[in-house]
């Protein structure tokens, strides 16, 4: 037998986010690897009984794939969990390559990621009529180094919104490459701890200037998105450029203009 295996995107943390695909892969699984402390409990939520749950934290890349080939020679579903979508920062390729060299058969289902929980949870959009109409999903430098052209400052200059990953400890770096870029140190920053998470989710407001000092004093230190938008407070804005499609002077193919 050999059984098929499946990334999942678990979503941001609440299991009600994830989708309901992802959602009947796992109640069907055989076996479940799980990767990130954020995705236990959809796991666990919905996973049969006898089903192998397994935490991939201590594992290396290897012992994953071993383990997920071994489990597939047993279950006819076998489900990769992880956080957010799978396709971002996700470690997907380097895990499906030994899978399709081994013969062993396997997809993707997409999950909602952080950036659009973060800004769900903040009652923020990602793009804006007329303001920006381009989001950036990035990171800045830790060990893993950026390529080339995809420093932190080049993407800023765009005026674009920026949806920053995996850098939280790294806030500092952030501040220097958007005022390197010529962002105002007024500029509004969203960061987003536990996005979606029911009672551990944290949402801070600041600056450019003070959104460190605000995060050390919220005591955020991981698991958090950090945002920098023009598109952010434009809730309270007293102008706003509405969207074309639902002008009432402006006729599209599905609703003629009123007069
Ligand atoms: N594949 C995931 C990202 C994994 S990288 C996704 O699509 O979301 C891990 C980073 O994602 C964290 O450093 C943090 O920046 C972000 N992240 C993951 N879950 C989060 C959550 N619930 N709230 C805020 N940020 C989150």
């Amino acid at each position: 037998m050999s059984g098929k295996i499946w990334f999942v995107g678990a979503g941001p943390g609440d299991p009600d986010l994830l989708t309901v695909k992802g959602r009947g892969l796992i109640e069907e699984a055989g076996a479940i690897l799980f990767a990130g402390s954020l995705v236990d409990r959809a796991a666990t939520l919905f996973a049969p009984q006898g089903c192998e749950i397994r935490d991939s934290k201590d594992m290396t890349l290897e012992e994953m794939t071993a383990w997920l080939i071994d489990q597939a020679g047993r279950h006819a579903t076998v489900v990769r969990l992880q956080t957010g979508d799978p396709g971002l920062y996700g470690a997907l390729i380097e895990m499906t390559r030994p899978l399709t060299a081994a013969g062993v058969d396997w997809a993707v289902v997409p999950g909602v990621s952080s950036a659009m929980a973060a800004m769900a949870a903040a009652g923020e959009t990602l793009t804006l009529p007329e303001v920006t109409q381009t989001v950036i999903l990035t990171r800045v430098a830790g060990r893993t180094p950026m390529p080339p052209g995809e420093d932190l400052e080049s993407l800023a200059a765009h005026g674009a919104t920026l949806c920053i990953y995996l850098s939280i400890t790294l806030l500092h770096k952030v501040q220097e490459a958007l005022l390197a870029a010529g962002w105002s140190e007024d500029a509004p920053i969203l960061v987003v701890q536990k996005a979606s998470w029911p009672g551990e989710e944290k949402i801070v407001r600041g600056t450019l200037k003070d959104i460190k000092r605000k995060c050390q004093d919220e005591k955020i230190a991981s698991q958090a998105m950090i945002v920098a938008s023009p598109t952010l407070g434009a809730a309270d804005w007293a102008d706003l450029a509405r969207s074309k499609l639902y002008d009432p002077t402006f006729t599209h193919r599905f609703r003629r203009a009123s007069e």
